[in-house]
């Protein structure tokens, strides 16, 4: 299988400390009220590109990366999601995701679980509308946290991460 990716936007300073590559994959149920981005809800929408290809380009722009979408871990090929992570750590970048799950629910389960030491932060659980504040940096309500894969959260941004 492959990724299907949305768009790849590099230079962002949105999804993260400093400047990034975001890449938007298609697919998601959370369907959180007041989404920023209902159309990448479709798990069809977007181009089919490999693991190599996406990576080829995050590593030529030389930005830390930010998965987000949709929700990059309901991406029905995780193994191809997880072989982009790992290239593009190993051209020294750094990597975040934003995901709709809590890092309760991600914790709660064996393949999202193991994934979890390949990012540097996860932003967790749904938008609610609520809860708004934006104010937070990157993140659009207060119940989102960023963590880092042992649980750790995340208030300080001094150092790159
Ligand atoms: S998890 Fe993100 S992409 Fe999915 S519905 Fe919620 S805000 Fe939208």
């Amino acid at each position: 299988m492959s990724l299907r990716v949305l768009q790849i936007v590099p230079g962002t300073s949105v999804d993260g400390p400093g400047l990034r590559t975001s890449v938007y994959l298609a697919g998601c149920c959370h369907r959180c009220q007041g989404c920023h981005n209902p159309s990448s809800w479709d798990f069809a929408s977007g181009r089919e590109m490999k693991a190599e290809e996406v990576a080829e380009i995050v590593i030529s722009h030389g930005f830390n990366m930010t998965l987000t979408g949709g929700d990059p871990l309901m991406h029905p090929d995780l193994d191809e999601l997880e072989k982009l992570v790992r290239l593009v750590r190993a051209s020294g970048l750094k990597t975040w995701v934003y995901t709709g799950f809590t890092y309760e629910q991600l914790t709660a389960h064996a393949e999202l679980r193991s994934l979890l030491p390949l990012f540097d932060a996860i932003v967790d659980g749904p938008f609610i509308e609520s809860r708004r504040s934006p104010s937070l940096p990157f993140r659009g309500s207060d119940n989102q946290r960023i963590i880092r894969p042992d649980g750790l959260v995340i208030t300080e941004f001094d150092n790159p991460l």
